[in-house]
Formats: C-alpha cells, structure tokens, sequence
C-alpha cells in the first residue's frame, strides 16, 4: 500500500513504525473473513482493511472524527486478522499507534472518560478484591447484568510453601487473583507436583494490558518498567528459570515488553529477555506431561470443549498445546466450529462494547455447547467469566480442572 504520511508523523518513531507496517498491506481483504466485528456488524470500516484505511487517513492529515475512533474502538484486539494475513502486516501494533495518535487528537465525552478513568485505575487498586468480596455479599441487590459479573468465589485450598531447586515467576496480576485466586493456587499445587517452585515477586502487579489496551500507553509502560524491576534481580542470577503465564491475556502482553520497550535505552535489554523467559503455563508443563499424567487420581474420563483464547492462539500463535496437554491428562477435548473466533471478552471490551460482546458471545457459546461438554475448559480470566454469564455449564480454567483431578480432596 502506498502511503504519504505528513512530515509531523514520519519524525516519530510511531510515525516511522506504522509506515512500514502500512506498506506490508497489499489490501486484499482476507482478513475480514475472520474479523468478529466485520461478521457481526458488516461495515468495512469495522473490518481490518477498513481499519488501516481509517489510520492511514489519520497519519496522511486527513479529517478524522469521532465515528473515525468508534470504528478503531469498536476492534477488539484479537489479532485474528493477523494470523489470516498472507503478508504478515501486524495490524495489532498499527492499530495501538492510530488509537494513540487519535487519543491524543480527539477527546472523549465526559462519560466516556469517566468510564475509562475508573476501569484504569479501579480494576487494578488493591481496593479491587475487597470491593469483590463486597459486591459478593451485596449480589441479589445487584441489577441483573451486574450479578452475572460477579462469579461466585470458589475455594483456594492450601497452598504449599515448599522450596524446589526448580524456579518461576508467576505474574502478581490485578482482575484474577482479585475475582479467582484459586487459579493462582491450583497453578502453584500443580507446579508443585512436578518439582517446581512458583514465586510471586513482592513488587510485581498488573502487566498492563488493561491501561494500554485503554489508550492509556504512559502508564501502562510504567507497569512493564515496574515488573521488570520486580523480577530482574532472580532473573539476572539465574535463580528463576521462566516466567509462567496462566492467563493468556498477561502472557501475551508481556511476551511484547521486548517490543514495546526496544527504544527505551535503560530497558530495552531486559525487557528482551523477560519476553524470551515468558511462557505459558500449558506450553512450561507440556515439558512434565508424562510426570504429571503419572500423578493424576482415577476419575471418569471428562469430555469438555477448550475455547482457546485469542491472546493465546493469535498474539502468542499457540495453538493446539494445552488440548494436547489436556488429551495426555485424560480429557476428550471435543471438536466444535469457529474455534478461531473471539468469545467478546477481550480485557474491557465487553464492559465497554456490551452489544457486540454479547452477540459474539452468543455465538460462540452455541458452537461450544453443540458439542455438549460437561464442562467448558478455557485459559483467560476474562473468557471464563464473559462465557459464564452465558451458560449454566460450568466454565473452568483448565489448571483448576487439572489440580482437582491431581488433589481431588482440597
Ligand atoms: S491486512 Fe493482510 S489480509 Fe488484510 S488487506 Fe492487508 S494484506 Fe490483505
Ligand atoms: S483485531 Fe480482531 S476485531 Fe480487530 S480488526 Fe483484527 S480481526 Fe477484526
């Protein structure tokens, strides 16, 4: 695609980026095919190709305006269009540059702000998990809507303190060990069964996906800065071998710290090898299947469908190792249509995009429950609560599937 970006962008790094981003496109369209917006909504500029069109405009000068940014918002980030791309044009990086550069162009309405202010700074305060624990007493005064977010807290159980020669770092996070620490818990008993010690560094917290992916780039670059120097010193020594993901969407992210810090000169090292040390946790304990396969309890065989999240087999191109660690693990991973489709959670966008995330729920709860699973398995916090609020099946995490089959009595 040709491009003629105006002087002020081709001076900046982003400017520089997004033209060698935009001339990969050749403007095919085989990307809408698998858009979810493009499919529900129909409109090409709610499509990738629409989209690029729209930031090209942007960095060519020309008027952009509100409904401009509502396209580019209405984009969920799942990266689909990137796996489907023949050309490999990285849509996900072009699209954080136009809605920074728009940002900064256009403001919001007051409510808008508000609304994102309060996401930014409310779901990862620490103020989080004791407003959960309230929102749970207070659940049948909660308007419907609200109710179904509020997913009843499950059991923790006891978690071991044991020292193991083998080391990782898991992430602190924000939303998940405020809403299902047991997540957490089921990661460090499971990891535990194979010789593994998983540590939590004191000062490590959200791996900020949720500012960034709310246009707030800033701070979400502190967020990044801060868990590097919270992990860094284990990680120099040597002492930590990986840092294992169990939720897709912070492992995604911080498999990019390397990209998204490359110009940060005190940085840009170690946030390199911090994303060469991230891994998810199917992919880290594929390395134990056979130990941990060994260590299972007898139980009736599971037939369960796994929604692969979009983090996971888009942005981190993963695709088919947890169904194969489930396979080893006795499950029936049950085939079902449009596994490549986001379920609309998609970090906030289904608390800011209600109308599509619900369609886009919809349907991806009618492919999974044709295949009638006595249980859906999936790998992201947010995927497990949005398809929750659709379904009385059960939606678990697969690691807590996994560690009640290894401690069936906790
Ligand atoms: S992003 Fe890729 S698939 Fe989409 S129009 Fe451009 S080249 Fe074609
Ligand atoms: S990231 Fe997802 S929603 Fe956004 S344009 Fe690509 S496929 Fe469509």
């Amino acid at each position: 695609m040709q491009t003629n970006i105006i002087e002020a962008y081709q001076q900046t790094m982003q400017g520089q980026q997004a033209q060698a981003i935009l001339r990969q496109c050749v403007h095919c369209g085989f990307c809408q095919a698998t858009c979810p917006t493009y499919q529900v909504l129909g409109d090409e500029l709610d499509s990738p190709r629409g989209r690029i069109y729209l930031i090209k405009n942007l960095l060519e000068g020309k008027d952009i305006t509100e409904k401009s940014r509502t396209h580019l918002d209405r984009c969920l980030s799942c990266r689909n269009c990137e796996t489907t791309c023949p050309s490999g044009v990285q849509y996900g990086h072009l699209l954080d540059i136009g809605r920074n550069i728009i940002e900064e162009k256009i403001n919001r309405s007051a409510f808008q702000m508000t609304v994102r202010f309060l996401l930014k700074k409310g779901l990862p305060h620490k103020l989080f998990k004791p407003l959960v624990a309230m929102g749970r007493i207070l659940k049948p005064l909660l308007a419907g809507k609200l109710q179904k977010k509020i997913i009843p807290r499950r059991p923790v159980g006891v978690i071991p303190r044991r020292e193991q020669t083998r080391k990782v770092f898991l992430l602190a996070g924000c939303v998940q060990p405020a809403l299902l620490p047991s997540i957490d818990a089921a990661t460090i008993r499971v990891l535990d069964a194979v010789g593994v010690q998983a540590l939590i560094a004191p000062n490590s917290a959200c791996c900020g996906a949720l500012r960034f992916h709310l246009d707030d780039q800033p701070a979400a670059l502190r967020d990044m800065r801060r868990n590097i120097d919270a992990w860094w010193p284990m990680v120099e020594s040597g002492q930590v071998q990986a840092l294992v993901m169990n939720a897709s969407g912070c492992g995604a992210m911080v498999r990019e710290y390397g990209y998204y810090l490359q110009h940060d000169a005190l940085y840009a090292d170690k946030a390199r090898r911090i994303s060469a040390l991230s891994c998810d946790l199917a992919e880290y304990l594929s390395n134990f299947s056979e130990a941990l396969a060994a260590k299972l309890k007898p139980a009736a065989p599971l037939k369960a469908v796994f929604h692969p999240p979009c983090t996971l087999q888009h942005w981190q191109q993963l695709r088919g190792v947890t169904e194969k660690l489930l396979t080893q693990c006795g499950v029936e991973c049950l085939p079902f249509n449009e596994t490549h489709l986001c379920c609309g959670a998609a970090g906030t966008y289904s608390l800011l995009q209600p109308a599509i995330a619900d369609v886009l729920r919809e349907r991806k709860l009618s492919h999974l429950t044709a295949a009638q699973p006595q249980m859906i398995l999936s790998a992201n916090i947010g995927c497990l609560i949005h398809l929750q609020e659709g379904t009385t099946i059960p939606v678990l995490h697969w690691i807590e599937w996994l560690d009640e089959r290894l401690n069936p009595k906790i």
